[in-house]
């Protein structure tokens, strides 16, 4: 028999791209009090009628209704490191994160790590996320084996780094290329699963690895490509002396072959128009990462400026430069950010890029990010408050955009009632309402 599950709530996702500034935004579909049916797994229909008892249901009405987070960068071994204190960058990455990715060399480590990090993923509302484990081979293949367990939407690949990091922490261009080979013949398009081509970034690989890397992606299109460009003032003024036959920072990865519709570059704060330009053209995305941004203090990154230029933005928490797991945590963060530099971050803005956005970005509009019938039922059950402040806020809220945007800003993880993956429930708040 297959299972038909439905569950009822106040339904919101998006039909289109909200513009900038438009809290009536047509592109919202706000369903509420309404019933999602789920069978094998995908969503099969919205109603307002509660299916006949072939169904198990599950009642949360006055609950909000949310497709699962997507978050587009973050690292699993940095919940080590997570919340250090002190540093930008370049001294960071030295002084913390190089140090505990020393530890994923142990496949008992990467296992346990694996599974910590994905649960707490799948704890604050997010199903699907893009992942740096770290340049050990075993940490990419446990983290894709625990993902598969889940049967969550993962996309990852082994850190490619061969310079600049210290013993322990460096592959060469041989071993690295076998290694990635292995791990796209076991992982790549198994199940939920996607394969990164993942370098660190420009300063940790000689330009031999970066050609390696681009020998990948330019052999299978289907392939993803993930790393960091232009965070931080110091680290492209560094990546400048390191090329200096590169236009700039980013053009480094596109003299590579690795600038293509499916990379994902983290942060995007120091490019200049002409990089926008080459994103747009290349279907590249940024995936901005607003609590690092600010944590680090990197920069405020110019999102009018990429939208303007039709370069595709996503969210992201990158953890542990970022200091939350939560894509709640990271919209109040982008809007803060966005704030700071005159603008003003509409909740349907904010949510969008967590979701559909996130997903069409990724070229998975048709799997996930919606609840469009055939997508994958990646759903999560959300209280509209847990708390008395919260709660006396939502009743005084006016419209259905002040009541979403108070969520994304007072909510956190204790909102979090259910989060279902492919229709089965992977987290379930504790009945003492304590995660
Ligand atoms: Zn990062």
């Amino acid at each position: 028999m297959t299972a038909r599950v439905a569950l009822r709530g106040d339904l919101l996702d998006f039909t289109a791209e909200p513009a900038w500034g438009d809290i009536d935004s047509a592109a919202v579909r706000f369903r509420p009090g309404q019933w999602l049916l789920i069978e094998a797994g995908r969503i099969v229909a919205v109603q307002a009628d509660a299916p006949d008892a072939s169904w198990t249901r599950h009642d949360h009405v006055g609950r909000l209704i949310l497709p699962g987070f997507v978050d587009t960068h973050v690292h699993s071994p940095q919940l080590d490191v997570i919340a250090s204190y002190g540093t930008e960058l370049l001294d960071w990455l030295n002084n913390y994160t190089f140090p505990a990715e020393k530890r994923y060399a142990d496949p008992q480590q990467a296992e346990t790590g694996a599974a910590l990090f994905l649960d707490a993923l799948l704890a604050r509302g997010t199903t699907s996320a893009v992942v740096f484990p770290t340049v050990h081979k075993v940490s990419a293949d446990r983290l894709f084996a625990a993902a598969q367990q889940r049967d969550m939407r993962l996309i990852a690949g082994k850190v490619l780094m061969d310079r600049h990091a210290p013993d322990g922490l460096r592959d060469d261009v041989e071993q690295a290329e076998r290694d990635c080979r292995d791990l796209i013949a076991r992982w790549h398009g198994t199940d939920r699963l996607a394969y990164a081509v993942t370098v660190r970034f420009a300063p940790t690989s000689t330009p031999e690895q970066l050609a390696m890397a681009g020998r990948l992606c330019q052999a299978d299109p289907s392939l993803y490509m993930q790393t960091h460009v232009a965070e931080n003032r110091d680290e492209v003024r560094w990546v400048r002396d390191l090329f200096p036959e590169a236009r700039s920072y980013l053009d480094v990865y596109a003299r590579a072959g690795l600038l293509h519709r499916r990379s994902v570059l983290a942060h995007g704060i120091w490019l200049d128009a002409d990089d926008r330009a080459a994103l747009h053209e290349s279907g590249a995305q940024i995936a901005h990462s607003p609590s690092s941004n600010l944590f680090l203090g990197s920069g405020l990154f110019d999102w009018r400026a990429a939208e303007a230029a039709n370069a595709a933005v996503s969210l992201a928490s990158d953890v542990g430069g970022g200091t939350d797991l939560s894509m709640l945590a990271t919209m109040r963060d982008a809007y803060k950010v966005q704030a700071m530099a005159g603008q003003r971050l509409t909740a349907w803005k904010a949510l969008h890029a967590a979701t559909r956005g996130s997903a069409l970005a990724l070229g998975l509009g048709d799997e996930i990010g919606s609840f469009e019938p055939g997508r994958l039922a990646d759903v999560c059950v959300w209280d509209w408050a847990s708390e008395p402040v919260a709660a006396r806020r939502m009743e005084l809220a006016r419209g259905l955009h002040e009541k979403v945007f108070a969520w994304m800003i007072l909510g956190d993880r204790t909102n979090l009632v259910s989060t279902r993956v492919a229709g089965v429930e992977r987290y379930r708040r504790p009945e003492n309402g304590v995660p």
